[in-house]
């Protein structure tokens, strides 16, 4: 009801309300957003009314705060609207008096760069680690914010609207908690379309490397081109898989699938003193870096072919090449629920033929980065793919994103990268 003076003597009228519009939910749909999950779908949604009950046009909410209700009228979250997203409302807080501003943003990146600070991934001084994930979205609760740190500058990437429109003020608190030489925004452009986000075009604050960044992981050189490379730049959640996996690949020969920049090539020759590797990858350009950085470590056993992972398997197989170790990096098989039998049946396909490769005894490093795989499925897929081949699969260790990628018990959807391990005999 909006208040006149009369009946509110004491009012502050001077604070505004903390958020535009009341959002209910339809009955017996609040329960996910009392257990804190913080996608509201449309599909949820009741009404949408303006706070104060004025007249509103729905496009006029997106990207503002408005507050979820419950069909009884109770207060449940507080989160930034989207009409032309599925994800109709991302929440932010769950505490009634607590505003979506800057305070709030400033205490939650402040919060994920601790983290970082105390699992020993944001020392400066540290020389061989020099790239980490600061901010990973509902990670670290802040739906659609993803910053990470190549050295002394920061990339920043927008996948939610709410997000999208408090981009100045996030790059400013990003400025003065870490001053970094330059940040630059990637539009994810998928995301952007899902989202309605507008920019697409790539901006940046204070300077950019001139050319190509040398970061280093696991004490291991890696150049990059910001403005051009996938993703945000280098796939930063796989680096203590590629330690790991090194570590299995003394003497051995080395097949590195879908390899990008030659992550985990370069760590199974540098850290596992592997006899030689061969890094595939579709790119091109992923090619030309992944031979640059072997270079840069001084690596002559590396090389790399530019081609597809696909047609490789094939070739390999019709030729009888064999290697002892094989690791397969695909990109994401299933974009969503309705497509994880498909996904499993293209990870079966691809799993059996690597496993083929194998000589006795050989490893397998298998990864899935569809969220919509689960760690059972995949666990299922490779089962299948030990009893069609007739092959004994070892699991050794069964492992997911590094820890500066958290996942938020509350939104297990952030779980999504699955690296096993395994003895092929
Ligand atoms: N293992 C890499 C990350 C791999 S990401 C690392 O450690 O950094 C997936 C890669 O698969 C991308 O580099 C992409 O270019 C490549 N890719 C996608 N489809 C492919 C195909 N059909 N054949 C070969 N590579 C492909």
């Amino acid at each position: 009801m909006p208040a006149t003076s009369l009946d509110i003597p004491d009012q502050d009228t001077t604070s505004p309300p903390l958020a535009k519009a009341k959002v209910t939910l339809l009955p017996r749909k609040a329960l996910p957003f009392y257990g804190r999950h913080p996608w509201v779908l449309a599909s949820a949604v009741q009404k949408v009314e303006a706070i104060g009950g004025k007249k509103l046009k729905e496009e006029k909410l997106d990207g503002e705060p408005v507050d979820l209700y419950n069909e009884k009228n109770k207060f449940v979250a507080r989160g930034f609207y989207n009409s032309q997203s599925r994800i109709r409302v991302r929440l932010f807080t769950w505490s009634e008096g607590e505003a979506l501003d800057e305070t709030l943003f400033r205490r939650r990146i402040g919060q994920a760069i601790l983290l970082r600070d105390q699992i020993g991934y944001e020392v400066v001084a540290d020389r061989d680690q020099t790239a980490t994930r600061l901010v990973f979205s509902e990670g670290d609760g802040l739906s659609g914010l993803v910053v990470d740190r190549y050295g002394e500058y920061l990339v920043v990437q927008a996948t939610s609207l709410g997000i999208a429109k408090r981009i100045e003020m996030i790059v400013g608190i990003l400025q003065d908690l870490l001053r970094p030489k330059g940040i630059l925004l990637r539009a994810d452009k998928s995301m952007a379309k899902l989202e309605g986000v507008e920019f697409t075009e790539e901006l940046h604050w204070g300077e950019l490397p001139e050319g190509q960044l040398i970061i280093k992981e696991n004490g291991i050189a890696f150049g990059l081109d910001l403005r051009e490379g996938q993703k945000t730049g280098f796939y930063l959640d796989q680096r203590e898989n590629r330690r790991a996996a090194a570590a299995y690949m003394k003497g051995r020969r080395v097949l590195d699938l879908f390899c990008y920049t030659g992550g985990f090539a370069l760590a199974a020759a540098k850290l596992g003193g592997a006899k030689e590797v061969l890094g595939i990858d579709g790119s091109k350009k992923a090619i030309a870096q992944a031979e640059a950085n072997a270079a840069l470590n001084q690596l002559t056993n590396c090389k790399f072919e530019s081609a597809d992972a696909f047609k490789t398997l094939d070739r390999f197989q019709g030729e009888g090449t064999r290697f002892d170790a094989v690791v397969l990096d695909p990109p994401k098989f299933a974009r969503n629920r309705s497509t994880v039998n498909s996904a499993l049946m293209a990870y079966h396909r691809v799993n059996r033929q690597a496993v083929d490769l194998l000589e006795p005894g050989g490893i397998l490093v298998t990864n899935s980065c569809s969220g919509s795989v689960s760690r059972e499925d995949f666990l299922l897929m490779l089962s299948g793919v030990a009893q069609k081949s007739g092959r004994d699969l070892q699991i050794l260790e069964v492992r997911g994103a590094a820890a500066d990628h958290p996942v938020s018990a509350t939104c297990l959807e952030t779980e999504y990268l699955k690296c096993v391990i395994c003895r092929v005999q």
